[in-house]
């Protein structure tokens, strides 16, 4: 037999379960490296990259192939020039910072300095440009040749 109690009971507990769904299908962000879990708490890796290995370790499954084409093209493009983080993000450098690049969540930001943006503006048409930012989509091929020439070409700039 249900009383008017009862059924406010089972209210509520419908209502608990509820919320405790939608708990579980929020992720978990940890404090410390800012990356999503399905679980609170999760144990991952979390220290900041050291290098660029553990950059791209530490990034979303999906965008790794992408993140390691990326280093390929640049570090045949100026293998001169050494692999580092700074500004927490893979860098290459040979006396000072010459480009760097990042994972966004649908691009990957490849940061050759404003002048350089400038330069290969024409080149970069079709690309979501600001200065000193290019935008390349997941979903669109990386345009190796381009990478290579602005790489390149910040070698040769930024190296005087
Ligand atoms: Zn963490």
């Amino acid at each position: 037999m249900k009383s008017p109690g009862g059924l406010m009971l089972l209210r509520e507990e419908s209502e608990r379960k509820r919320t405790m769904e939608e708990v579980k299908k929020m992720k978990w962000k940890c404090p410390k490296c800012g990356r999503e879990f399905e679980r609170k708490d999760q144990q991952h890796y979390c220290e900041k990259p050291q290098t660029i290995d553990e950059y791209i370790d530490q990034q979303d499954e999906k965008v790794r192939p992408r993140l390691r084409e990326i280093r390929r093209i640049i570090s045949e493009a100026i293998p001169e020039a050494q692999e580092c983080i700074s500004w927490s993000m893979p860098t290459y450098k040979k006396g000072r910072n010459l480009i760097h690049f990042a994972a966004s969540k649908k691009h990957i930001g490849l940061y050759p300095g404003g002048e350089a943006t400038g330069v290969f503006a024409e080149d970069l048409a079709g690309y979501n440009v600001s200065k000193g930012t290019i935008r390349l989509p997941y979903d669109k091929e990386l345009p190796a040749d381009l990478i290579t020439k602005i790489a390149r070409w910040c070698f040769e700039e930024y190296k005087k």
